[in-house]
């Protein structure tokens, strides 16, 4: 029977790679997804979007999607340094990351600002990640689910279809420093963010729900075992093609 969700297993490299060691990682990741020829899961990395056409082009062809990390909620404008969602189509993006936790502590991002990003991601005809997660004073206050029912309520727009959305749940403290929450947690809070879905959308069993947090080869199995774990999204494990590599296998 086929999967009611398909596996995503999304790398974000951040801001890391010049053009020679990303492309070496985006040819690495694409042979190897080419050889196997996976048809039942999906990859994408989303590399700088210095290197974006750079490695759409060194992908091309192997069945790897390539994503922004960010985008603009205008079309264009008067906006220095920002990168509009219609530029990253172009470019040869097909997904975007949206609300990551290090543009909402780092840029100051709302609720409301990630909203209006995927809003232009569809626009554009992007598929967003709508990223959401705790602190760790939130969790240890056990706010946990209060908080990701509220971002998740603020930040995803009206409108949203399974095919239009992808959310991944990434607490916070998890991120690039090893911890990880018990599957019991990830258990948890996923089930509840398709609680609150379903008073989003009508299509909230077939949402894709990523997991990401020191996502690594050696835990993957068993993170992307849990219930309602459709997939991970992975920062610096994402930087080594057999890490990742291996991470996508076991999804
Ligand atoms: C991330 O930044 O989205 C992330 C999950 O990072 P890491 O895998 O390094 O914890």
């Amino acid at each position: 029977m086929a999967r009611a969700r398909r596996p995503l297993i999304a790398g974000n490299w951040k801001m890391n790679g010049l053009r020679a060691d990303g492309v070496a990682l985006a040819r690495a990741v694409a042979g190897l997804v080419k050889r196997v020829g996976w048809a039942d899961r999906d990859i994408l990395v989303c590399p700088p979007a210095t290197l974006l056409m750079t490695v759409a082009e060194a992908v091309a062809g192997s069945g790897v999607a390539v994503g922004g990390q960010d985008c603009h909620a205008s079309a264009k404008g008067a906006h220095t340094g920002d990168i509009a969602a219609e530029m990253l189509r172009d470019a040869g993006a097909t997904y975007v990351i949206v609300g990551h936790s290090e543009r909402r502590t780092n840029c100051g991002e709302t609720d409301a600002a990630v909203r209006a990003k995927a809003e232009a991601a569809w626009r554009a005809g992007l598929l967003p990640i709508v990223c959401i997660g705790e602190t760790l004073a939130e969790r240890e206050a056990g706010r946990t689910l209060d908080i990701l029912a509220a971002q998740l309520e603020g930040s995803v727009p009206a409108g949203a279809t399974a095919a239009r959305l992808v959310v991944a749940y990434e607490p916070v403290w998890a991120i690039g420093t090893g911890k990880t929450p018990t599957t019991a947690e990830i258990s948890a809070a996923h089930a509840h963010i398709r609680k609150v879905l379903a008073g989003l959308t009508g299509e909230a069993a077939g949402v894709r729900l990523l997991y990401g947090g020191s996502v690594k080869g050696s835990n993957a199995a068993e993170l992307l075992a849990v219930a309602d774990v459709d997939g991970a999204l992975i920062g610096g494990a994402s930087l080594l093609a057999d890490e990742f590599l291996a991470i996508a296998k076991a999804a």
